[in-house]
């Protein structure tokens, strides 16, 4: 490495246009520059070690430095760096790793579809609803029913899909055939003294109007999160998929689950799917699938949609879609070693019992602080939401920044968390242990307390 570890931070400044970064939080306390990784640790360029509480952006989900990956990568990049699935090209490889994805489906799934990223994951699944809708016969049924407050990427289509007002006015969006509907934020916007039951019931009436007043042979597709993520760490509600899916499917509406997040074992099932007993038309993974070690997704396309793709395939001729990494044989190789060792490793098991001790140790430890509104998620996807006022939720004034102050000072300790406003955000990987559970847990508590003292 050349890098110059003094100079690092100002060479950032003149290079890099950061994703997702404040150009003036930059400038007032520059990057923190990590250059290695371990387990659930990190460490910056200065020696400094980190328990990171976010797996990455929710990805690393096995934890740093596993051989098991990178030999999988390495001898895979050594052997073929580099081939295509277009114009009827496959990779040996390839075709193993999505055997090994339709075998590991939460319903029986008849293909899957690669890509490099969430976004462009996403992107394919509406393409996909159109085409099949096409294909159908039923073109009107363009529309794409998404959630205020979800996250469906970073492209013109997907950041519009995405349901936070913050990605779309500086990019003129949203853009497309899109309509948004009430987030399932039980603790904000349910009515005073609503049940979780009742208001899942009222978001269910809420989009049984949406669909009447947009017309139900309009629209094509609902796209959903299983725990909201980027948006808030929001849970559904007790009853909320029961109440939507019947809904959907009495309007010939494709169920289109986003499970970026929640794929492979983030909410202690292998899928959220599974958490929240569902049958997706369409399934979006990625960040999981390889544990962050390789940029790669995959679409699961269900046997109902498949089934009108091919039957009409003569009529159709080319699918004329896809992406230059759109079954990159590192990636599949990486997603391969990842899945083996999500098996192998008894990593659901962990993520159930972590995941108690970790819900459990945070009530304890904060509980009771004036200040913490909020302790909800599902699995190891856990958010804690400050208050100014308990009884009341007002929150804390927005130029305050209190979420903000609670991660720098839990940085100050050593520990990685995510501030989504005044929601302070953890999904550490999902081999994380009893003891760096209450390490992250302690670590919490200081930082909450010394930014509001008890
Ligand atoms: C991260 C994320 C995406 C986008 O994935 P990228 O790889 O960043 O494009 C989509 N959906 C959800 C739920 C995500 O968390």
């Amino acid at each position: 490495m050349t890098l110059d570890i003094q100079l690092a931070g100002r060479i950032d400044q003149q290079s890099l246009f950061h994703p997702f970064t404040a150009i003036t939080d930059l400038k007032a306390d520059g990057p923190t520059v990590i250059s290695s990784g371990k387990g659930v640790r990190i460490t910056d360029i200065h020696g400094q070690e980190y328990l990171d509480g976010m797996a990455g952006l929710w990805c690393v989900n096995l934890g740093y430095g596993r051989e098991e990956i990178t030999e999988a990568m390495a001898e895979q990049s050594r052997k073929l760096s580099f081939f295509h699935a277009f114009n009827g090209m496959s990779i040996d490889v390839t075709i193993e790793c999505a055997e090994a994805l339709l075998k590991r489906a939460p319903v029986p799934m008849a293909r899957v579809f690669f890509g490099a990223s969430g976004s462009d994951a996403n992107e394919t699944q509406a393409k996909l609803v159109w085409y099949y809708n096409q294909l159908r016969g039923k073109p009107e049924k363009k529309k794409l029913i998404c959630r205020w407050n979800s996250y469906h990427g970073s492209g013109v289509l997907t950041a519009s899909m995405t349901g936070l007002p913050g990605m779309h006015a500086p990019f003129l969006l949203p853009m497309g055939p899109i309509v948004h509907t009430d987030a399932p934020y039980y603790y904000r916007k349910a009515p005073e003294g609503m049940s979780e039951r009742e208001f899942s019931r009222h978001l269910a009436r809420e989009l049984e109007a949406l669909i009447a007043r947009e017309g139900a042979d309009t629209i094509g597709a609902f796209f959903a999160e299983a725990v909201m993520g980027a948006g808030g760490l929001i849970p559904p509600p007790e009853g909320y998929f029961e109440e939507i899916v019947p809904i959907l499917r009495a309007n010939d509406i494709l169920l289109v689950m986003d499970e970026v997040v929640s794929g492979y074992g983030r909410l202690g099932t292998y899928w959220g799917s599974q958490t929240y007993g569902l049958e997706p038309d369409l399934i979006t993974s990625a960040k999981g699938v390889t544990s962050g070690y390789f940029p790669m997704s995959a679409c699961f396309i269900s046997p109902k949609v498949w089934d009108v793709i091919e039957s009409n395939a003569e009529r159709a001729g080319l699918f004329g879609h896809g992406y230059t990494y759109s079954a990159h044989p590192v990636g599949a190789a990486a997603a391969l070693a990842a899945l083996r060792l999500i098996d192998e490793d008894n990593v659901l098991a962990n993520v159930q019992e972590q995941s108690d001790h970790l819900f459990s140790s945070l009530r304890a430890r904060l509980g009771d602080h004036w200040a913490v509104g909020d302790i909800r998620g599902k699995g190891l996807m856990i958010g804690v939401e400050l208050v100014k006022d308990r009884a009341t939720k007002e929150a804390f004034p927005m130029a305050n920044r209190t979420g903000r102050q609670v991660l720098k000072a839990a940085a100050k300790r050593s520990l990685i968390t995510r501030a989504l406003g005044d929601t302070l955000v953890f999904a550490p990987p999902l081999v994380i242990n009893r003891a760096e559970v209450d390490e992250l847990v302690e670590k919490f508590g200081d930082a909450v307390e010394a930014v509001l003292p008890r």
